[in-house]
């Protein structure tokens, strides 16, 4: 397994909702943080339940080891409620802050229409920055039914625990998320990818 980034690499992670990157790209976040990696995951926005999901964001985050940002949290928001020049914006900020080498967002194969719209906020954002650009999509039926994905495979094995346990930490959201469908995904990208578990991403921009 090779090291994605060297010492002191950041990464910065853009998910729209929370629960999001947990699902998406758990497993690689935990791995660059055990690597060394300084991780943010930027949560857009939270749909509703505002305190209670913005605990569930922080336990999910603190399960990776990585800091934590939520974009839009002054109350309960959509992604799709926000003009786009406002969510480039914030954007812009945050990548001012974090200056990341790797960053992580939606994919634009995201059926989901706030997904797709961080993808384009993301690229917009990343206008002037150099940086490696790798995507997902967070759930396993995406994954799934997907045949743009799978053009870049993170080895996951060793953090695909700290993956599930993350996920769980969004306790209000975990009767609607598959633990096992993650877990069998993991397995099906592994076996794709020679790894044990792994997740899928595409390579948007790669600098080698
Ligand atoms: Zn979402």
């Amino acid at each position: 397994m090779n090291r994605l980034l060297g010492d002191n690499g950041r990464v910065l992670a853009f998910g729209a909702h929370p629960d999001d990157l947990e699902v998406g790209a758990g497993g690689l976040l935990a791995r660059l943080v055990r690597e060394g990696a300084e991780v943010t995951l930027a949560v857009v926005s939270i749909p509703n339940q505002l305190e209670q999901r913005r605990a569930e964001a922080q336990a999910g985050a603190d399960v990776i080891g990585g800091k934590l940002r939520v974009l839009f949290d002054e109350r309960p928001t959509r992604v799709e409620d926000i003009p786009m020049h406002e969510l480039v914006r914030r954007f812009d900020m945050v990548v001012g802050d974090s200056r990341p080498d790797l960053v992580i967002t939606h994919s634009t194969h995201d059926l989901h229409w706030d997904h797709g719209l961080v993808n384009r906020a993301t690229v917009s954002a990343l206008r002037r920055t150099p940086c490696d650009l790798l995507a997902f999509l967070s759930s396993p039926e995406m994954n799934a039914q997907s045949r743009a994905m799978g053009q870049c495979f993170a080895d996951i094995t060793h953090t695909l625990e700290l993956k599930i346990r993350a996920i769980q930490a969004h306790t209000s959201q975990v009767p609607k998320l598959d633990l096992e469908s993650s877990r069998d995904l993991a397995r099906a990208m592994g076996r794709i990818s020679g790894y044990e578990y792994a997740e899928a991403y595409e390579a948007l921009r790669v600098r080698v």
